[in-house]
């Protein structure tokens, strides 16, 4: 029996917020131990500090928004856009895995508007399949572990693919109740707050994120806020019927009549 704890894996700080904050709160408040980690440290997300001023201050940011959600915090692996579905980043991925033992993982949609989503999608999904594969090596080394984890692709940026193509969710996720935790997680990304405030309007920070959580939640014809998932394929993760996601947050849930006959 996997244990209850549940790792989200995504390209920048906020992405979790963004995306998948409000189903690891709800796992949160059903037991579940929760893990954040985002690849990459954000280092470009401003106009007018450095990189280096960028960096160091998105880390905090990112720390302070695991503490409010309740979760674990990982550091980043590397910088904005140098993401790549390479070995090193792999090994190192792998390595958490087998250390944090999920048996939910969260990231990215495989279809998203920037390469850094996708490609993190990708060593998501390897780094969970290489989980029991003795000969793969980790770095650092951690042992092969033998648990079931199911696989789940958050709704993409836009909820269209790169080809502005509209992405259907399998299964909503009523997140209404834990909204307002949401928002104070992703309030604490206080610097990307302020550059887009000054580009784009008071508060557009939060307030798209509210506009992304109510789109879904319109789609689920049911919720007022919604996260929306896809499961990977069971295949190398778990038996074909395994949804840990729907097992552990029940009424919160609804399956998507119109998925399995949307275009991929
Ligand atoms: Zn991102």
């Amino acid at each position: 029996m996997a244990k209850h704890i549940a790792l989200a894996l995504a390209a920048h700080p906020d992405d979790i917020e963004f995306y998948m904050a409000g189903t690891l709160l709800l796992l949160k408040d059903a037991g579940w131990e929760i893990h954040c980690l985002n690849l990459a440290s954000g280092n470009c997300g401003s106009v007018d500090r450095n990189a280096a001023w960028t960096r160091a201050t998105r880390r905090r940011e990112a720390r302070r928004a695991a503490l409010v959600l309740g979760a674990a915090w990982h550091p980043p692996l590397c910088d904005d856009l140098e993401i790549f579905y390479e070995i090193k980043p792999l090994r190192r991925l792998a390595a958490i895995v087998r250390q944090v033992k999920p048996a939910i993982v969260l990231t990215h949609s495989p279809q998203d508007y920037m390469e850094d989503h996708t490609n993190t999608c990708r060593l998501a999904v390897t780094a969970a399949f290489a989980r029991g594969m003795a000969n793969f090596r980790t770095v650092p080394p951690r042992r092969p572990i033998d648990n079931d984890v199911t696989v789940y692709h958050a709704m993409p940026h836009g909820l269209c693919d790169g080809l502005r193509r509209p992405i259907v969710p399998e299964i909503f996720v009523n997140t209404t109740a834990v909204q307002a935790t949401k928002q104070a997680a992703l309030a604490c990304h206080r610097s990307q707050k302020e550059w887009l405030d000054l580009s784009q309007g008071m508060d557009s920070y939060l307030k798209s994120m509210d506009e992304l959580s109510l789109a879904i939640g319109k789609m689920s014809g049911r919720y007022r806020h919604a996260e929306g998932w896809r499961r990977h394929s069971h295949l190398g993760f778990c038996s074909g019927k395994a949804d840990p996601l729907r097992d552990a947050l029940g009424n919160d849930t609804l399956p998507n009549p119109n998925y399995d006959s949307s275009p991929p």
